[in-house]
């Protein structure tokens, strides 16, 4: 009795990456040996020259992502928060050859820390890279919208209190069908926490924001839904209206 009730109790404890060794394993047996070269090198060299090198994707979730482009056949895409480029390298990959991705961000000197990379992969031609605030960009796009040239991806890295605002955008600049990934949703896991005092307080904003969003999706009738607990919480909208 008690020998099966505890094997339930195993079979219950749902919470995938209890340790930190089980998230090791997966990147040393089924993650680092996929990586492409260059999106390695440009991880690597993202630790050499930028002191907040844990702001690019993480290479398990670059493959995720990777596979999601390629099984939809996206050609079109677009991203909001570009950095020195790990997302965007991954997402430039992934796209066929005559594929085409607009990427925005206020910050042009990350992206260019990682263009060798880009350039060494080959795949520059197929980047439209814009310095901007993102919102402004998403308006201009959307005030010269064709029906035909709507977006097959997007993918929203960049100022988490701005990603609802994104979303009103890009529910109308991706397509029926088309795929919209929010990332940082489960915010260091703090949005399932009792509001902390100690965390910093550009944290805890994100925190609220995060909350908002995650609640503001899940009643979203425009959009199919699933929250993705890879990396810091990969949130996963296919438009269906
Ligand atoms: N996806 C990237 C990480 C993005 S980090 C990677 O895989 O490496 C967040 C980025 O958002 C930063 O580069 C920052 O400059 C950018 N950002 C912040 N606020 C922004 C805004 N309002 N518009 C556009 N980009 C913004
Ligand atoms: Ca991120």
């Amino acid at each position: 009795m008690s020998s099966s009730s505890s094997a339930n109790d195993f079979y219950l404890n749902k919470n995938l990456l209890r340790t930190d060794a089980l998230h090791e394993y997966i990147l040393e047996t089924s993650v680092y040996p996929r990586e492409h070269e260059l999106l390695k090198g440009l991880r690597e060299e993202t630790v050499k020259v930028h002191e907040r090198s844990f702001m690019g994707v993480p290479p398990d979730e670059g493959l995720l992502l990777s596979m999601l482009l390629k099984l939809m056949n996206a050609k079109k895409a677009i991203e909001v928060g570009v950095f020195t480029g790990y997302s965007l390298l991954t997402t430039a990959l992934a796209l066929p050859e005559d594929g085409k991705i607009t990427a925005i961000d206020v910050d042009k000197s990350a992206y260019e820390k990682g263009l060798p990379f880009i350039q060494k992969a080959g795949v520059e031609h197929k980047i439209n890279f814009i310095e901007s605030k993102a919102l402004a960009v998403l308006d201009k796009l959307l005030e010269e919208l064709k029906e035909d040239e709507l977006y097959d991806f997007a993918f929203v890295d960049a100022d988490k209190t701005s990603y609802a605002d994104y979303h009103e955008r890009l529910v109308k600049l991706v397509r029926i069908g088309g795929l919209i990934a929010y990332d940082n949703t489960l915010w260091y896991g703090t949005v399932a926490e009792p509001e902390n005092p100690s965390i910093p307080p550009n944290a805890k904003i994100i925190r609220e924001a995060a909350i908002k969003l995650n609640k503001s999706l899940a009643a979203d009738t425009r959009i199919e839904l699933s929250q993705v607990s890879i990396g810091d919480g990969l949130t996963l909208c296919r438009r269906i209206a």
